[in-house]
């Protein structure tokens, strides 16, 4: 699935720069089936309260950041057509092909082109449709903790937490304090009980 969202916004990246380079127009326009296709895969993983909402925010999300890359495109071609400077063209051009269209902010402050940031919602709604299935079978099952994984972390967001075993309310403290933020690798384990003699 990541791997069709990597390609196609790989595509329209570049058809937007072949359009700039030749002084076109150029509309970002909503891919209807990768966004259900997505959609239908995610609540195929997990179809909680807590996922649904999730879904529901990225579908709404994904259609305003082609709006917001219309915008800035936009905003790039009306800078190239406002000079005649060839080298001025030439660099805004460059800037336009190392950066793709920026328009996007994480919550740090970050900025990311429409490639890094779709690849990285898709990522991150996967991973938390994921994440809330463990959540949701432990407590179908009746467990009262879940596991945090282990991978030798070096973000300062999740290791207080790496290999901790939670209660659920630890759980919604860790994530407030920032554990599977974007990108965030972590996954939710099942706590294995150990058998009582
Ligand atoms: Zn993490």
């Amino acid at each position: 699935m990541i791997e069709n969202n990597i390609n196609y916004y790989k595509k329209i990246s570049d058809e937007a720069l072949s359009s700039l380079t030749s002084n076109q127009k150029y509309k970002f326009a909503v891919n209807e089936k990768l966004l259900q296709n997505n959609i239908s895969n995610f609540m195929k993983i997990d179809d909680s309260t807590a996922s649904k909402e999730l879904i529901d925010k990225y579908k709404k999300d994904m259609r305003k950041m082609f709006n917001t890359a219309n915008i800035e495109y936009n905003k790039v071609f009306n800078k190239l057509n406002a000079t005649d400077d060839e080298v001025l063209k030439q660099k805004i051009l460059n800037d336009y092909a190392d950066n793709g269209i920026i328009g996007f902010k994480a919550k740090n402050g970050a900025r990311w082109n429409i490639e890094t940031y779709s690849n990285m919602y898709t990522r991150h709604v996967n991973n938390e449709c994921v994440r809330n299935s463990v959540l949701e079978q432990s407590k179908k099952q009746g467990k009262e903790k879940v596991k945090i994984s282990t991978h030798g972390t070096k973000c300062d967001l999740c290791k207080p937490w790496e290999g901790k075993i939670l209660t659920f309310e630890e759980l919604e403290t860790a994530k407030s304090a920032g554990l599977f933020h974007p990108n965030c690798l972590h996954i939710i384990l099942f706590v294995v009980e150990r058998i009582k003699f």
